[in-house]
Formats: structure tokens, sequence, C-alpha cells
């Protein structure tokens, strides 16, 4: 070993000693504020499918390669940075001799080739993320993208290293390559040679090249060890985790459908039995997150995707999920040293630390657990409450977060306990939760009027018990029973239905809410009332049958999503399929025929609970496109592709701003979100917006008439442009006898 090398050992050993320390102190306090949360078992079961799940969103990207280039340059520098792991492994053995390499696979062919071409397309991929992050730059002029709010000067930095380092490894090599230690072919590693072919024959080149290529990566190591909240870099090693322990991992998307049930210890809560005084009801303090929560928020990279595609933000409403996050996991962190501490309030809010267990905590900690989790800034919050009730529950962020982070469970439960406990909430939305109380559903229109749609119809609709057997149990709805256009939706469903021979049977005056608006608002209580009487009647009606005969039919989307995904956690298991659904399945087998062609152009707009929630997106479609072509479409893509498609459609579909129980409150803050839908579709240049959902109709209808353009674009249900295509004479005379609402 020569003088130089010694020097460059002792250097490398230094900086990597510091930097390991560092780095594993770092590590422990991540640990330590993780398992700050509340306990959460339903995260440890089925590890088989986590494990698969886990491997296909990292190794196989399938999450970011729906941003196809952005997916394929990031995939590159994720195995890059595997690669790079054992790059910057090598260069100790050529810190302490140029001839040095790493043992075993080190002078393998294969090695040289396959590190030489990650490297190179490493290299490619890393420029190409800095140049989308350098044109999608908040100051750039043109105003917000992605990554407003997201903290730049760390994804540069990290940019920069992962840059620097390919670099370093290449001259390296072709240090080796000019000096004669370079093993490998040209023509498995073409840059190192060429390389090689300008750079002196200088021994010492090696050894000084591999230390800067050490200070570079221990310096990285120490950064973000000094910045436990710096997801941008953390995430390569928490994203893995998070991943494998999300909600339902066996699940498209996942985090999606069911609300998680209201926990308390880990068990879900029993309204009959629960005290506020003993039991946790929803989220006050950042450690009433479950663990998984924390590490939802640690794992955050900044990268701003649920951001681009969040209705609220884009709308110029105050919430950004991504924002939301990062102030969560920002507070978390910095009031982690009051609760490591043994501080924290009881569920009565009392002080649990002694006077002397907080003695040593710093004062900006002691200051950060002051802050309520929800309040204005004025009162310091973490969270503002137009944050919070701006959101609609859409799931776009959920959708497109590619690292599984679950931020409607952690609204709602935020939620919860500013409805359950503060009863703090937009004041509007009280009316609809009285009528759910006190009536059973939100309009507080008299039960004994829920069957009124069925009048004037020229077949009978049998209720439950009055006939001997039926295929389906038709749920009518709230908004289907009362609210004048979701009824017309009611009676093309089932006219339909009839003419198809489907037998079907309602609950009538038995049916109440589905509880859908009360457990988005939070209000788990009124939601647990509504559903066990729902799924007594339901389990009543159903009596006898195995799951797979206790099918239900629902034109709600939000109805269809409860019944069928939530219901289950009380007890109530039942085959639910949307109108839509059943519709494309009769007219494929030939028990409708659509006839008469829909002229004008027809677009669709994706309801979030009936699409990104449940991933029904084709069978609406292949329906429209039936009704389009008239019957002339032989297959499920032609019948699909008569429609016109908005720019935002399907997973990525742009909400109509009436989820989340966001129907019953005002929009007070910057554009209305159906507003720009509307726009959205009337862009396509099509004169009928086909809905699936009795909620998007309002939110659209209210938005083509607020443009004026009622007379020009006509919003209505698949339904009943299904209806118009299979029976026009029917269809005109159900338009006329019952205008349209509002
Ligand atoms: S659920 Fe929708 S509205 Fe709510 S934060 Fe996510 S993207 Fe925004
Ligand atoms: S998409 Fe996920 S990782 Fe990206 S900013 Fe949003 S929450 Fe963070």
């Amino acid at each position: 070993m020569g003088s130089v090398q010694i020097v460059t050992t002792i250097l490398a050993a230094a900086i990597t000693a510091v930097a390991v320390w560092l780095a594993v102190r770092a590590v422990m306090k991540m640990v330590a504020v993780i398992r700050l949360g509340q306990p959460d078992p339903s995260r440890f079961t089925d590890r088989g499918t986590r494990t698969k799940t886990m491997l296909a969103e990292t190794a196989g990207h399938t999450r970011m390669l729906r941003w196809s280039v952005v997916g394929a340059a990031h995939w590159f520098v994720m195995v890059g940075f595997i690669v790079l792991s054992l790059l910057v492994l090598e260069a100790y053995f050529e810190v302490v001799s140029p001839t040095g390499g790493l043992p075993l696979v080190g002078g393998w062919v294969l090695y040289g080739l396959v590190t030489e071409w990650i490297g190179i397309l490493g290299i490619v991929s890393i420029l190409v993320l800095i140049a989308i992050r350098v044109r999608n730059r908040p100051t750039r002029p043109g105003g917000r993208s992605r990554f407003t709010g997201s903290t730049m000067w760390q994804g540069y930095f990290v940019e920069a290293v992962v840059l620097a380092v390919l670099i370093m490894g290449f001259v390296i090599r072709g240090f080796k390559v000019a000096t004669d230690h370079f093993e490998h072919p040209t023509w498995a590693t073409p840059l190192s040679h060429a390389l090689g072919g300008v750079l002196p024959d200088w021994d010492t080149g090696v050894s000084l090249a591999a230390l800067i290529k050490i200070a570079i990566s221990m310096t990285w190591l120490i950064v973000i060890a000094l910045n436990v909240t710096m997801g941008v870099a953390w995430h390569r090693f928490l994203a893995f985790f998070n991943i494998f322990f999300k909600r339902d991992p066996g699940r498209v998307g996942s985090g999606l459908g069911a609300l998680r049930p209201m926990m308390s210890e880990g068990k879900p809560l029993d309204f009959e039995e629960a005290d506020p005084e003993k039991d946790q009801f929803g989220v006050a303090q950042v450690e009433q997150f479950t663990w998984k929560g924390l590490l939802d928020f640690s794992t955050c990279t900044e990268c701003g995707r649920c951001q681009s595609q969040c209705p609220a933000w884009n709308t110029g409403k105050p919430l950004s999920p991504k924002l939301l996050v990062l102030s969560l996991r920002d507070h978390a962190y910095a009031k982690a040293p009051y609760l490591l501490a043994g501080g924290g309030k009881d569920l009565t809010g009392e002080e649990k630390a002694t006077a002397a267990q907080l003695a040593h905590v710093d004062v900006l900690a002691l200051a950060e657990a002051d802050k309520p989790l929800i309040g204005t800034a004025e009162e310091g919050g973490v969270i503002d409450p137009d944050v919070l009730w701006s959101c609609t529950t859409c799931g776009a962020c959920v959708e497109q977060c590619p690292v599984d982070i679950e931020h409607v469970d952690h609204i709602v439960d935020m939620r919860r306990y500013q409805v359950l406990i503060e009863s703090s909430f937009p004041s509007e939305a009280g009316v609809m939760l009285r009528n759910l109380e006190n009536k059973g559903n939100p309009w507080g229109a008299p039960q004994n009027t829920r069957e009124d749609w069925t009048k004037g119809l020229d077949f009978e609709v049998p209720r439950v018990g009055e006939v001997e057997d039926f295929e389906y149990l038709f749920w009518v709805g709230c908004a289907g029973a009362f609210e004048d256009r979701a009824k017309k939706t009611t009676r093309a469903v089932a006219t339909l239905l009839n003419e198809a021979g489907v037998t079907f049977a309602i609950l009538g005056e038995g049916e109440t809410c589905s509880g859908d608006p009360a457990r988005r608002i939070g209000n788990e209580f009124v939601f647990q009332m509504l559903a066990q009487q729902n799924v007594e009647t339901l389990n009543e009606a159903f009596e006898g049958r195995e799951k797979s005969k206790r099918k239900i039919v629902a034109t709600c989307p939000h109805c269809f999503n409860t019944l069928g995904n939530e219901y289950g956690q009380l007890g109530g298991e039942f085959e639910v399929v949307h109108h839509t659904q059943l519709l494309a399945h009769l007219v494929a087998t030939g028990r409708l025929t659509p006839v008469q062609p829909v002229d004008g152009g027809v677009t669709y707009h994706d309801p979030c609970y009936l699409g990104r929630h449940n991933r029904v997106f084709a069978p609406p479609r292949e329906v429209l496109g039936s009704a389009v072509a008239g019957g002339a479409a032989e297959s499920g893509a032609d019948r699909a592709s008569g429609l016109i498609e908005m720019p935002r459609n399907s997973e990525r579909s742009f909400c109509c701003g009436a989820g989340g129980a966001r129907m019953w409150m005002e929009e007070k803050i910057g554009k209305r979100i159906n507003v720009d839908r509307v726009e959205e579709a009337m862009a396509t240049g099509a004169k009928t917006v086909a809905v699936g959902c009795p909620f998007c109709s309002t939110m659209l209808n209210d938005g083509v008439n607020g443009k004026g353009a009622g007379e020009q674009v006509e919003v209505v249900d698949v339904a009943s442009v299904l209806l118009r295509s299979v029976k026009p004479e029917q269809a005109q005379g159900d338009k006329t006898a019952e205008p349209v609402a509002g």
C-alpha cells in the first residue's frame, strides 16, 4: 500500500464510521417515532400476499409505470441504486489498492457487463428525472406543479448524488483501463474503455476517484441521517415496508373502497360499549394514528403525484394530500422528543408525564406538543379545518401514490374525532346528519314516500316478502327514491330489468340510507346505527341463501361500495353489483337489445366510488357504446369504442365534488369542482354526458346549468341512455312524464 492509499483508506474509513454511526442513530430514532403509533394487528396477516405484492410493486414498479417515462427512469435509478451499492462497496477495495476489486464477483464478465449498462442507463435516467424536476419546478413561469410545497433542495441533492456516484464509478473504471488493471472486455464495458482511452496512466487516480465516490456516498448518508424527515431519500428503504404493510395487499387499489372501522387499541370500536374517556374516538393527536400511519408519513417521497390529481388542490382549495402528509410527518417528528420522554395527553386531556420527565425536553418539542392537530393558523393548528373538510374522499391520491400511502383513512380518522367529540364540522352538514338520524335519509323525506318512484310504471315492482323468489334485491338508495333526477334512473333500471326478464324485489319502506355520507363525514355512530339496521333487514331478506345467491343491484356507487365492501365489517356478506355491470351483462347476453343509436356524441364521467374505489371501468362504457351504436357493435371493445373520452378518465377520472359528504357542504373556496369537470366534459363536444351515480348527476347537471348550457348538453345516467336505445318510445314517455328538477 502506497502513502496515497494509506491516506485514502484512513479518510474513507473515518467518513464511513461517522456516516454509519449517524445513520444507525437516525434509524433508531425513526423506529422509535413510528412505534409511538397505535397498534394495528391487521397489518401482519397474509404475509405471502404481502410479500408478493411488495415485490411486484417495487421490483416491477407496477404503480410507478403508470407514469410511463418517469416510471421507467425511476426503475433504472432504483436498480442503479442497488448496483451502485455494490460499486460503492468495491470502492473500499480500490482506496486500499488501485488493483483492488470486489471479491468473488468482481472479476466476472457478467458483473462487468451488468454494472456497466445499469450505470449507463442510470445516468440517462437520472438526467431525465432531473430534467422533469426542473421543468416542473414550482418557481417556473406558469405557476403550481406537483412539486409545489416539496422540499426541492432535497430532491436535487439526492439526484445530484446519484449522478455523481454513477459518474465516479466510470471514472474509476476508466483509470483502471488506463493503468491496465481492468479485467472486463471492451464489448462488455464500452464506456469504461472509452474513458480509459482519454484518462492518464495514473495508479493514484483509481484510489482518489474511489475516495471521492465514497465521500459523496457517505455525505449523502450523513445528510439523510441528520434529516430523518427527508422522505425523498428515506423512501428507498421505507417503501418496501410501507408497501408490505399496506391495508389490503391482495386488492388492486388497496386503501380504496372500504374505510377502516374506527379502531381503539388495535380493535374495532363497539359503539354499544364504547366510552370516549377510555376508548379512542378517531384521531386528535398525531400519536393516535396507528404505527402504519406514522410509517406512511415517514415514507412520503414528496413526489406530488397525489397533489397533481387532487380535485381540491386543482380547484384552488387549501387541501393537498401531499402537504397534509408532510404536515403530519413534520409535526410527528417535531413532537417526538416530548412523546418519547413520556409526554402525551390521556383521553380526558390530562398530561401523562410528570414535570421531572419533561424537564429536559426541548422547548420546541414542548411547543409542538401544544399545537392542536386540527386548528386554524391563528390557533397554531397542524391541519387547517378547511384542509380537512375540502376532501371529497375521491381516492385519486391513494390511487396515484407510488408508496401506497392511505390518505383517505387518515383524513376520515381526523374527521371522526372532530365530529364525534368536538361536534366541529361545517354547520350546513348538520341538517343532513339530523335527517339521517331522524328520518333515515339525508333529505329528510318521509319514509312512506320511498316507493313513489314506482307510480306509473306499467309493471308491478314487488317488495321482498311479496314474491316467492327473486334473483336480485334492487337497492334503490335514498337519491334513487327521493331525488327527481335519480328517480328517473331508478325507473329506467327497473324497466330494463323487467324487459330483460330479471326477477327482482325492493325493500321499499324497509330500506334506509346505507350510511355512506355519515361515515365519510366522520360520524361513525350514525353510520353504525344505519348500517346495523340495514344489515339486519338484508340478512332477513336473504335468510337461508348462501352468499353467492344474496345478490343486490344498486344504482348509487356509494351504496354499492358501502353494502359490498363495508357491511362485511358488521356481519353483512352480499354479492353487490352496480346497475351498469348488470346492464352490460344483459346486453352482452342478448337479453337487452339496443336498437336506436344515440346521436350527438356521448362522453362518460367515472364516479369515484364506482371506478377508482371499485375498479368498475368497462361495464358502463360497454353499455354506452352499445347504445351509441344502436346494437351494431358486436364485441365489448366495439361497444366501448363509441365513446368520446375526457382527458381525465378511468383511474385518473376527476371527481364531481360530491363525495366524502361534500354533497351536503357548501363549496366556498376556489373554483367549483363540478364546473371544472363540466368544462372538461363540454370540451369533448359530446351532447350527452353519461354518469353512473346520482350525486355525479346532480353535480354535473348543476354545473351544466350554471354555465347556461342546459339546452346543448344533457347529463343523464347510463341506464337512461340504454333505455332510450332499447325502448325509445317508453324512454320518451318517461322523459315527459317526470321533468327533471332543478
Ligand atoms: S381523496 Fe381526493 S380530494 Fe381527498 S385528498 Fe385525496 S385526491 Fe384530494
Ligand atoms: S403520491 Fe404519495 S409519495 Fe408522492 S407526494 Fe403524494 S403521498 Fe407522498
